[in-house]
């Protein structure tokens, strides 16, 4: 019989979401030095884009040879710049890929648990998690949030972008209010990067922490 990796108290797996700009990749980078073994979304993407990937044939042929770059790999550059052009055509592209993504990810879940020594928590870090509906792989949700202006502020520093690129990626996602609605914990981004951490490193401690004495 294969092993069963969800059978009993498998390890816990934490959906990591935030909105642009917030703090994520930060918190997951984070998590990963506290022993987590991460989930980046956007890797499995890329995973599952590749030509020997399980989106690829469906892509090509959904949207052409045109995003195909000249060692027929899959210009994810081309790519994006065709669907965020047109609504319809970003929710094909979802179709296609996100119940790859979604299986990889249980699949990578399950190998994770199904180690001899699994690490204290499995984290799917993924902007996306909700509209994707990722949340269902995971067992609790954390995410991250920060006021507009500290979010447009730290995206002016780390990438140069104007105040209106900043504020249009930001009102183009769910908005923070939204992706709190739906997790179980709120880490809020608005203060000093010490602070951040500080939180991280609490909620971690009480996320894998040793259970109460019997
Ligand atoms: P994106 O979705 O755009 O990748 P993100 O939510 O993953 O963004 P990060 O890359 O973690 O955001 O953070 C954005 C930038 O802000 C980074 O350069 C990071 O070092 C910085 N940063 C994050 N939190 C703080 C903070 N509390 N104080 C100062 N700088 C911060």
């Amino acid at each position: 019989m294969p092993p069963n990796a969800t059978e009993g108290h498998g390890t816990p797996v934490i959906g990591l979401t935030g909105g642009i700009g917030a703090g994520k990749t930060t918190v997951s980078r984070r998590l990963a030095e506290l022993g987590a073994h991460v989930i980046d979304a956007d890797s499995v993407g890329h995973q599952v884009l590749a030509p020997d990937g399980e989106a690829y044939e469906d892509i090509v042929r959904r949207f052409g040879k045109e995003v195909l770059d000249g060692d027929g790999a899959i210009d994810r550059q081309s790519l994006g710049t065709l669907v965020f052009a047109e609504p319809r055509r970003l929710k094909a592209l979802n179709r296609i890929m996100q119940p790859h993504m979604a299986s990889r990810m249980a699949a990578e879940i399950a190998a994770v648990r199904a180690r001899p020594e699994p690490p204290p928590a499995i984290v799917v870090d993924a902007a996306i998690l909700f509209e994707a509906g990722w949340d269902q792989l995971c067992d609790r949700v954390w995410t991250v949030s920060a006021s507009t202006q500290f979010a447009m502020s730290r995206l002016a520093a780390r990438d140069g972008m104007s105040q209106d690129q900043a504020r249009a990626r930001i009102d183009a996602q769910w908005s923070n209010a939204a992706r709190e609605g739906g997790a179980d914990r709120v880490i809020r981004n608005d203060g000093t990067l010490e602070a951040l951490l500080a939180e991280i490193d609490r909620m971690w401690g009480e996320e894998v922490g040793a259970p109460p004495a019997e």
